[in-house]
């Protein structure tokens, strides 16, 4: 996990994003499936978040689709193998889990929320610069932000989120 400070060029305000820490959703039925996150301007905060980021519906289907025709992969068996766990259950939970992954996606129906207050009043800065945003505009200033210091931090902390990204009260160990 990696913090990244940006200055703006204009006010001098400075902005530091997380970029996150590895976090779960908790469906209806008790599955934990894995959030995904991003860098985003967040409007309420008014400031720079990190925020959920929701894969494509059509991408995790796609996925599925081909984990069920194609089954599991020589490496795949060696890692078992190691783990002294049977492929058959290996398989079978894992398809449960992107079928879950499926049926989560297709029934969210918020967008995605700021992991900080949880308002959707948000403008996503690219997916992919998670690792790597060198700069951004500063909403309602007209500057722009700059990287001016990066460093890797070590604490790690993890979230639990229901299907429409709302914080779970009680944490990870709430059952
Ligand atoms: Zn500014
Ligand atoms: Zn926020």
């Amino acid at each position: 996990m990696f913090s990244h400070e940006y200055t703006c060029d204009r006010c001098n305000l400075t902005a530091t994003y997380v970029s996150t820490e590895i976090g779960y959703y908790r469906l209806a039925d008790g599955t934990d499936i894995p959030r995904l996150s991003q860098p985003a301007w967040c409007n309420y905060c008014n400031a720079l978040r990190s925020a959920e980021r929701l894969p494509e519906l059509e991408r995790l289907q796609q996925i599925l689709a081909e984990i069920e025709s194609a089954g599991l992969s020589d490496g795949d068996y060696d890692f078992l193998e190691s783990l002294q766990q049977s492929p058959e259950s290996y398989l079978a939970e894992r398809v449960s889990k992107w079928r879950a992954s499926v049926r989560w996606r297709s029934q969210r129906q918020s967008p995605p929320r700021c992991l900080e207050c949880e308002s959707t009043d948000l403008e996503l800065l690219a997916q992919e610069i998670d690792q790597s945003l060198e700069s951004l505009p500063h909403p309602n200033c007209g500057g722009n932000f700059t990287r001016t210091n990066w460093w890797h931090c070590s604490q790690a902390c993890y979230t639990v989120l229901d299907s429409e990204g709302r914080g779970i009260v009680g944490g990870p160990s709430a059952t």
